[in-house]
């Protein structure tokens, strides 16, 4: 059976495009932090829509489960394979059209995230998508974690930025639904169940996506705060003198700015002075403004005792160092040792109060626990992660992860909260979903992934639970 299947799968894409080597598929069983390590009969690589539910139809036939993967950096081991195809969605790398006047990109879902903001800005104008691993990860990807990055407080998620999709359904068909409309009220919002859906509904082929006009001028600075709660009013009174022109508010505290400035080559201290937080802020604005802009904000937040220091980038260069430092700290943080993630988001105005409830928490669970936490502030989203404590074996540390999920998930649920802000449920979540996600709602996702899916061969085990699948936690 699956040596016709991969025949099959061979003679329609050809032999050089379905990997069984193991030193071929090798790169897509594992994921970026190295928590799983899957397996699969073969990684094949269409190069169209056409070929893609070729390979979904040859599969759902021979009852075989299919694993998309876009550019695999996902965080939450959505991509990992446990038996099955992967389909490699990499050659479907074309940028099919781009509009100006609609301001809409139609891509394939293999295009790189940095690739799509290129096309668009030669366009002259702006896909403000944006995360660190913008350079590897695919927008098919970024669709279906619906991923969030550093630029949602003006733009939004990649859902809004989403107009139509084109998905490969679980039989092989094909949804055409590559329309660029601002308004379409013609029944239910079928792009809006594969967004997010972590391929568990269907494999996202190409999209229509959002175009924002380019900002004339930007401006970024570093702030040095008294605290969490200092940070939520600097916020605020930015949000309500900027509106959409506030385009970044990014959270540090003291201990992650630490870290970033110990391991990460080149960084500079951005503040003279030592402050328990830190923000990173950006305004961008459609006039040459935005450096004025934002020095009259940082001299009023400075008058009236909202922010301790500033320091405002005085070329592009520094803001570009300045932004260096945030993105880094996911990365820098692991040569402190083991660390256990939480990706989580509250009302923004809790923000303040949830990082407060959980440092605590965390601490007093385990004496010298360090709490790493950073993030998307202005969404109401931190990466809540811990560090081991100094001198601590980082297996048993990481043994942790289970019992501080219990700890900082059941605070953030309190809080009205959700238990994956960003990067998704995929493995690592899955278990906790049932006792955080409304019933109702767990109820009515089982049924649509029975509807849509009914033999569970897209990507089973992830998101929801499949009668046999993988261990969801490492
Ligand atoms: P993959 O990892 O390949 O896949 C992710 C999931 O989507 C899997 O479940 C996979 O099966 C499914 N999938 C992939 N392609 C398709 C498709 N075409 N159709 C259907 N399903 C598909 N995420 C954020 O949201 N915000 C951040 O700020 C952020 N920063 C990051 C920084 C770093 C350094 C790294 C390594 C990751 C970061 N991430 C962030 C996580 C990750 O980059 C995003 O989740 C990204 O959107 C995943 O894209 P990908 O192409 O790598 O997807």
């Amino acid at each position: 059976m699956t040596h016709s299947l991969l025949d099959t799968l061979a003679a329609r894409l050809g032999p050089a495009h379905v990997l069984t080597r193991e030193t071929d598929i090798a790169p897509h069983l594992a994921e970026t932090r190295g928590l799983y390590r899957g397996e699969a009969l073969a990684v094949v690589r269409p190069r169209s829509t056409e070929e893609v539910a070729f390979a979904v139809a040859a599969c759902a036939q021979a009852r075989v489960p299919v694993v998309a993967q876009g550019g695999n950096t996902g965080l939450v081991g959505g991509g990992v394979p446990f038996g099955g195809v992967v389909i490699s969605l990499a050659r479907l790398d074309r940028v099919r059209a781009v509009d100006p006047l609609d301001a809409t990109i139609t891509v394939e879902a293999g295009c790189v995230l940095a690739n799509v903001q290129q096309a668009a800005d030669e366009a002259g104008l702006l896909f403000p998508l944006s995360l660190a691993s913008e350079g590897s990860c695919r927008i098919g990807g970024n669709l279906a974690t619906n991923a969030g990055g550093t630029a949602v407080l003006a733009y939004g998620n990649a859902r809004e930025l989403t107009l139509g999709l084109e998905v490969v359904l679980a039989d092989g068909q094909v949804w055409n639904g590559l329309r660029a409309l601002r308004k379409d009220n013609s029944g239910y919002d079928l792009k809006n169940l594969f967004v997010g859906s972590e391929g568990t509904l269907g494999i996202i082929t190409a999209a229509v996506l959002r175009l924002h006009p380019k900002p004339v001028s930007k401006a970024t600075a570093f702030l040095g705060l008294a605290s969490a709660r200092a940070a939520l009013d600097a916020f605020g009174r930015l949000r309500d003198r900027l509106g959409p022109r506030l385009t970044a508010f990014e959270y540090v505290p003291r201990f992650p700015l630490e870290v970033v400035l110990r391991h990460l080559p080149g960084a500079v201290r951005p503040l003279a002075g030592d402050h328990a937080s830190y923000a990173l802020v950006e305004i961008s604005s459609p006039a040459p403004d935005a450096y004025d802009e934002l020095e009259a904000q940082l001299g009023e937040l400075l008058e009236a005792g909202l922010a301790e220091d500033a320091v405002l980038a005085q070329s592009q260069a520094q803001g570009a160092a300045l932004w260096r430092l945030r993105e880094s700290l996911s990365e820098m943080q692991g040569f402190e040792g083991g660390s256990i993630k939480h990706d989580v988001s509250v009302p923004v105005s809790r923000v303040a109060e949830f990082l407060e409830r959980a440092t605590v928490a965390c601490e007093a669970a385990l004496p010298g626990v360090r709490v790493c936490a950073f993030g998307h502030f202005g969404d109401g989203n931190i990466h809540f992660n811990l560090t081991q404590p100094v001198g601590a074996e980082t297996a048993a540390f990481l043994a942790e992860w289970p019992r501080f999920n219990r700890i900082v998930h059941d605070i953030v649920h309190a809080m009205d909260g959700s238990i994956a802000a960003e990067h998704g449920v995929g493995l690592i979540k899955r278990d906790e979903l049932p006792r955080y996600k409304d019933p109702v709602a767990l109820d009515l996702m089982r049924r649509l992934k029975g509807a849509l899916d009914p033999q569970n061969i897209l990507n089973p085990g992830k998101v929801l639970a499949a009668e046999s699948g993988p261990e969801a936690l490492p």
